[in-house]
């Protein structure tokens, strides 16, 4: 139980500016969304901006550089590598409560690099990692909304306090269990997380997909010559193989709504030395807490029965973690009313071309950008899939995740397919919308504290009701600020020449070259492969 009479508080002072009369909530919406959309050569910049870095998780310098950069040029004050993560952060500007925070996630996908505006497989660098979810234009979404916030509370001093703050290695799960353990956002009254997608929503209560704990296992032998005397090695790699081959006999008398999925991230070095050492990395995906639980405490047992058939030791560390989401209601609520006013981009035929034929290149219907909102996310029949970190922040404060339209609709996800579109008229305007819902849901947060009350009541009172937060990392559990590091070193020599200049080009795809939509691969280049990965 947290807060819960902020609104006496501060409603007295909520909005009195002092020379002019004062505006209404009304007006003043106006006002920061006209302040939004004055901005959408910023948005521009920034979408393509991280999209040029590409940096996978826990690696994001470049990008925590920028934008912390940029923030602190317009007066936030930065607190850098918090939660013992180096490329995180935390931004704050204002005074006073509410406080309301704006996160989203900076991360690429390794293998995803991929020209923008060009709508079939065609990497800048071949194998290097790229925006193949989308997670570029999150924090312009953000910074657009914050600055034109900052703007007009300083011109009508507006109480309250903003701030902004990146998912950092998301696609790992790896940063915000650790922000929350560390108390990072401690002082924070509610999270408005951005999301790209390919339409404007947002949800409350039990959202769909799972929650995970992310764990890698790791087994020690004995080596020996593989052909001369393999009698006197054991084999860690033998430890791997039959701790998976148990797992996937064991999936049969699993829930089905369970995901689990591994990659061998050490298999020793070459065949004839007896692997010394061997390490293979879990997902496991459920759908509640005691059944990721169960899940994990049966993996352990089962890999501590691989290292006895093997005679080999058996240690495990946590990678990662997430807890299944619950958006909270008031939020939402609150914050789709906006979504409605504010509505899609206005899609051009040139994006409904493109997106026609990015659909077709991974075997989707080409249906388009989509052409009308879908309704309020409300609880239902839940269905399995995809995690995201920001459960865990939703577990100790009332959270909402907007969702924004910069990608195209009906592709596989963590995917080259997922960053044709990213650096494009589609991921700009997607980002802008966004970030005029933000700006809006955040000016009514503020000037209606008792907002932020009635959602603390439903986060006491029904999301916490019968649900206790418990963490799947320990307190002495460190955040893997190693992954990632050796593609990194190896990808970011290359990705440099192609970073984006914004004193010298418009726009990346100006940059690059690139005439947007590129639809079809040109003749010219017959031989070039259908898809090179
Ligand atoms: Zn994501």
């Amino acid at each position: 139980m947290r807060r819960s009479t902020l609104c006496a508080a501060i409603a007295a002072i909520a909005f009195v500016p002092l020379s002019a009369p004062a505006q209404t909530l009304e007006e003043l919406t106006v006002r920061v969304d006209e302040s939004v959309q004055s901005r959408a050569k910023l948005a521009q910049v920034m979408v393509d901006k991280i999209f040029s870095f590409s940096e996978l998780g826990q690696q994001e310098i470049e990008t925590s550089a920028y934008v912390t950069g940029m923030l602190e040029e317009n007066g936030f004050s930065i607190e850098r590598g918090v939660a013992g993560i180096p490329t995180a952060w935390v931004a704050r500007w204002g005074s006073g409560r509410p406080v309301i925070s704006f996160g989203s996630d900076i991360d690429g996908i390794p293998k995803a690099n991929q020209k923008p505006g060009v709508a079939y497989a065609d990497p800048l660098i071949s194998g290097a990692p790229g925006h193949g979810e989308g997670h570029n234009s999150g924090q312009a979404v953000n910074v657009v909304a914050a600055l034109a916030l900052k703007e007009l509370m300083e011109s009508e001093g507006i109480q309250g306090t903003l701030v902004l703050w990146p998912g950092v290695a998301e696609e790992q799960l790896a940063s915000k269990a650790w922000y929350v353990r560390d108390g990072v956002l401690d002082d924070v009254d509610v999270t408005l997380f951005t999301h790209v997608s390919s339409n404007l929503g947002v949800s409350w209560g039990q959202a769909g997909g799972t929650g995970l704990v992310s764990v890698e296992f790791s087994f020690e032998g004995e080596a020996a010559h593989g052909a001369g005397a393999p009698w006197r090695g054991r084999s860690a790699l033998d430890a791997v193989e039959l701790m998976n081959v148990a797992w996937n006999f064991k999936r049969e008398h699993l829930r089905p709504d369970q995901r689990s999925h591994y990659v061998i991230t050490d298999g020793g070095d070459q065949p004839n030395v007896v692997p010394v050492s061997a390490s293979v990395w879990y997902y496991f995906r459920e759908m509640d807490y005691e059944d990721i639980q169960r899940n994990y405490d049966t993996a352990v047992r089962i890999a501590e029965g691989a290292a006895m058939m093997t005679d080999t030791e058996m240690s495990y560390r946590v990678r990662g973690a997430a807890w299944p989401r619950h958006f909270n209601r008031t939020v939402a609520e609150t914050m789709y009313e906006h979504i409605e006013e504010v509505g899609l981009p206005e899609w051009t035929e040139d994006d409904h071309a493109f997106a026609e034929a990015v659909q077709q290149s991974v075997g989707s219907i080409p249906s388009g950008m989509p052409m009308s909102l879908g309704p309020i996310g409300v609880p239902g029949p839940r269905r399995s899939g995809g995690s995201d970190d920001i459960g865990d922040i939703a577990w100790t404060m009332p959270t909402v995740t907007m969702r924004f339209p910069s990608n195209v609709p009906g592709l596989p996800g963590h995917h080259w397919s997922s960053a044709m579109a990213m650096a494009t008229p589609i991921a700009h305007k997607g980002a802008v919308a966004g970030a005029r819902v933000m700006a809006r849901t955040a000016l009514q947060l503020f000037m209606m504290p008792e907002l932020v009350d009635e959602a603390w009541a439903y986060f006491n009172d029904v999301q916490t009701a019968d649900m206790e937060y418990v963490s799947f990392i320990g307190p002495n559990d460190p955040p893997p600020i190693d992954l990632n590091k050796e593609i990194m070193d190896t990808y970011r020599p290359l990705l440099e020449q192609y970073y984006y200049d914004e004193t010298r080009f418009d726009t990346y795809l100006e940059q690059l070259g690139i005439t947007y939509p590129t639809l079809t691969r040109p003749i010219s280049s017959p031989d070039a492969p259908e898809s090179p990965r």
